[in-house]
């Protein structure tokens, strides 16, 4: 299949011809497929194999069909992944004007909430600082997410960091009704765990 074949919209299809890429990878024909018809999925995929792209689409092609309000939430176990993260999606959304915010440890509190005020469509966070802005930004919540993503690299890190509890704490402030993808290298009894508390009847793709 070709983006265009996966019935991408053209504001996305733009962008991928920009970022030159010629066609999707494995675990973007696996996924894409699945994730355009709203079904919760479990990646394992490693790291370079365009995992990020392969939920950042279907995600942005929902946000260009009702652009409201705070509508996606992607968890990263590191400041640098975030980081990478909210870059692809800046660049895959950007003929549509989408914004994102990156919340990550170790950066002035209140310059991420000036960011969080200016209502981002997107916001892609380390789960201790998420936490913290959820606790003391007046007007900051995650209520009317649509999309939450987990995303983990090499040896489920976002576990062993002690990130289970902040997870679980986040779990319940968002909606139970939303789309959830939970990206993995590997697939440990860790991240089994986390995918039954939050993902429903979910499509596992692997490659
Ligand atoms: P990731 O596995 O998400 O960290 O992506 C690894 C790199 O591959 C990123 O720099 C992406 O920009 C790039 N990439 C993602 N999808 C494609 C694609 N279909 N063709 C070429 N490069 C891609």
């Amino acid at each position: 299949p070709t983006f265009k074949s996966l019935g991408l919209i053209d504001p996305l299809l733009e962008a991928i011809a920009q970022l030159n890429y010629t066609s999707p990878s494995d675990i973007q024909k696996a996924a894409l497929p699945h994730a355009l018809e709203g079904r919760d999925i479990i990646g394992v995929a490693s790291t370079g194999s365009g995992k990020t792209a392969a939920f950042a689409l279907p995600i942005l092609q929902k946000l260009w069909e009702e652009p409201k309000g705070l509508f996606a939430c992607v968890l990263a176990p590191t400041r640098e992944l975030a980081f990478q993260i909210s870059q692809q999606f800046e660049s895959l959304g950007a003929a549509m004007g989408v914004r994102c915010a990156t919340i990550i440890g170790g950066v002035d509190l209140v310059s991420q909430q000036v960011a969080l005020a200016k209502r981002p469509h997107i916001v892609v966070a380390t789960p201790g600082r998420l936490q913290e802005h959820l606790e003391k930004t007046k007007g900051f919540s995650l209520r009317s997410l649509k999309f939450l993503s987990q995303v983990f690299d090499e040896a489920d890190r976002l576990l062993d960091l002690d990130f289970g509890p902040m997870i679980d704490k986040i779990l319940k402030l968002i909606p139970k009704e939303r789309t959830t993808y939970l990206f993995s290298a590997t697939m440990t009894t860790k991240v089994a765990k986390l995918q039954r508390a939050s993902l429903s009847n979910p499509v596992r793709v692997e490659v």
